[in-house]
C-alpha cells in the first residue's frame, strides 16, 4: 500500500516534468500563477516546517495505515458509488452519486480533519485551531480533537454563531471552545482572519486545521491529497460497476474547493474526463448578491494565497452571498482558479433557486435529501447536454439535515398545498 502511494506520488511528480501541462502544484507551491504562501514573517517558520514534512508524513507507512483505518472504520469509508436510476432517466445519461453525505459528521470534511490531526500529532503539536462558516468544518475538527484528546478552539463569525446554533452546540458538546468573531461582517472571512491571528500568537505549539483547499502552500495541496481518497475510490468503484476506470464527466460543487479537488485529483491529467464545477450564483452573478468567485473575482491575495478574490476596485473584499453558508467564501482554492483559467474545468454558476429546485428533485426521485452546497452541482445537471451513453459521476458532498429549516421555509412558500406545510 505504502509503496503504491509513493510510486503514485512519483508518477505525478515526474509526470509534471514530462507533460506539456500538469494541473498539480509545482515545487514552489503554485498552480500556474495561483497559490504560493503570502504569510506574515512570524508564521514563516511553521509554514516552512509543514512544507518540509507533509509529504514525508503523508507517504509514511505509519500514517497511511492509521489514516486508512480511521477513514474506513471511523468515518465509514469507502463511501458508496450509487447508480441513481431515476435521476439518470431524468437527464438522459448514466449518473452515479459519490455518497460523501454518508460519512460520519455528514460530509466529506471528515476526510481532511482526520488526516490533518494525524499530521499535527506527528509534528508534535498539542493544540488545534480551526475556522468555520456554516459550522461543518468546525464540527469535523471538534470531532477528531475529541477522538485524539487534543484541545480545540474554533473561530466562527458571530453572525454564523447565531444562525448555525445546532453546529455550535455540537462543537461545544464535543469539547471545543467556540469563539464568536465580531470583526467585519462577522462571517467566515473574519473567522479565518482571527484564526490566523491566533496562529501567529502560538506558532510553536498550535496546528491550524484549514477546512478547504485554501490558505498558504502547502495547505491547498495537502488538503487535496487528503481528499483524493474520493477519486481513488471512484476509479476502483467504476472499474467494478462499468469495467472502465474513468467517467465521461466528473461533477462537484466548489466553496473553497476541497470536495471538488478530491473528486478530480486522480483524473486531472486524463483529458477523456470532462470536469464540471458549480459555484454559488446566489441571486444571479449580476445581482450584486452572489458568491461566484470564479466568474466575478479578480486576481489578488487572500488568506495566504494568490487566487481569484471577490473585491472592489480598491482591493477591499466584497461580501459574498449564497443561500448556502458553505459556499459563500470570497476566495477560491488556487487549483480551481488555475483549472478554470486553463479551461481544464468548466465552471457554472448555479443560483439559489436552481439549487433549491435540485434539492427537492433529488429528494423525490431518489429519497436522498442533499446539503444545500451539494445541490448546487445537482442544479448544474439541466445545463449540460449529455449523451445517453455518458457516465457521469456527481459528488454529493453532504447531507441536508443541517438545512432542514431552509427547506421547510422554501418548500412551504412554493407548495402551500403540500401536507408537510
Ligand atoms: C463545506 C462544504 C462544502 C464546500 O467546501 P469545499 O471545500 O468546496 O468542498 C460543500 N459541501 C458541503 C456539504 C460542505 O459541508
Amino acid at each position: 500500500m505504502c509503496l503504491h502511494i509513493i510510486s503514485k506520488f512519483y508518477a505525478t511528480f515526474v509526470g509534471s516534468k514530462l507533460n506539456k501541462m500538469s494541473y498539480q502544484v509545482d515545487e514552489k507551491g503554485y498552480y500556474g500563477r495561483f497559490g504560493g504562501a503570502y504569510i506574515p514573517e512570524i508564521l514563516h517558520g511553521c509554514v516552512e516546517d509543514l512544507k518540509r514534512n507533509y509529504l514525508r508524513i503523508i507517504n509514511s507507512e505509519a500514517f497511511v495505515t492509521e489514516f486508512r483505518r480511521l477513514l474506513n472504520d471511523y468515518a465509514g469509508r469507502p463511501s458508496p458509488l450509487y447508480h441513481a436510476r431515476r435521476l439518470s432517466d431524468r437527464y438522459g445519461c448514466k449518473i452515479y452519486l459519490k455518497r460523501e453525505d454518508l460519512n460520519h459528521t455528514g460530509a466529506h470534511k471528515i476526510n481532511n480533519t482526520v488526516g490533518q490531526i494525524l499530521i499535527a500529532r506527528e509534528m508534535g503539536k498539542r493544540r488545534i485551531i480551526a475556522e468555520t462558516g456554516a459550522g461543518q468544518h468546525g464540527v469535523a475538527t471538534a470531532t477528531v480533537c475529541a477522538l485524539m484528546n487534543m484541545p480545540c478552539v474554533v473561530y466562527m463569525g458571530k453572525t454564523d454563531v447565531e444562525r448555525q446554533q445546532p453546529n455550535v452546540k455540537k462543537m461545544q458538546m464535543l469539547g471545543a471552545e467556540v469563539i464568536p468573531v465580531t470583526s467585519g461582517n462577522m462571517t467566515l472571512k473574519d473567522a479565518t482572519n482571527e484564526a490566523i491571528r491566533d496562529w501567529c500568537c502560538h506558532p510553536s505549539d498550535t496546528f491550524y486545521i484549514i477546512g478547504s483547499t485554501v490558505g498558504p502552500h502547502p495547505y491547498p495541496d495537502m488538503v487535496a491529497r487528503l481528499q483524493s481518497v474520493i477519486s481513488e475510490e471512484i476509479k476502483q468503484q467504476l472499474s467494478e460497476h462499468e469495467g472502465r476506470a474513468y467517467p465521461d464527466y466528473l461533477m462537484a460543487c466548489v466553496g473553497g474547493g476541497s470536495n471538488a479537488a478530491g473528486t478530480i485529483y486522480h483524473f486531472l491529467d486524463d483529458e477523456r474526463v470532462k470536469i464540471i464545477l458549480a459555484e454559488a450564483g446566489g441571486e444571479g452573478i449580476l445581482s450584486g448578491r452572489s458568491a461566484a468567485t470564479i466568474h466575478l473575482g479578480k486576481e489578488g491575495i487572500i488568506h495566504g494565497a494568490r487566487t481569484l478574490v471577490m473585491q472592489n476596485d480598491d482591493g477591499q473584499i466584497e461580501e459574498p452571498y449564497s443561500i448556502s453558508a458553505g459556499l459563500d467564501y470570497p476566495g477560491i482554492g488556487p487549483i480551481h482558479a488555475f483549472l478554470a483559467e486553463s479551461k481544464r474545468a468548466e465552471v457554472l454558476a448555479v443560483n439559489d433557486d436552481e439549487a433549491l429546485k435540485a434539492v427537492f428533485e433529488l429528494t423525490r426521485l431518489e429519497g436522498i435529501i442533499p446539503a444545500l452546497e451539494s445541490a448546487h452541482i445537482l442544479g448544474a445537471l439541466p445545463k449540460i447536454s449529455f449523451k445517453q451513453a455518458d457516465i457521469v459521476v456527481v459528488t454529493l458532498s453532504g447531507r441536508g439535515d443541517k438545512d432542514m429549516d431552509t427547506y421547510q421555509k422554501k418548500y412551504c412558500n412554493n407548495e402551500k398545498e403540500h401536507p408537510a406545510c
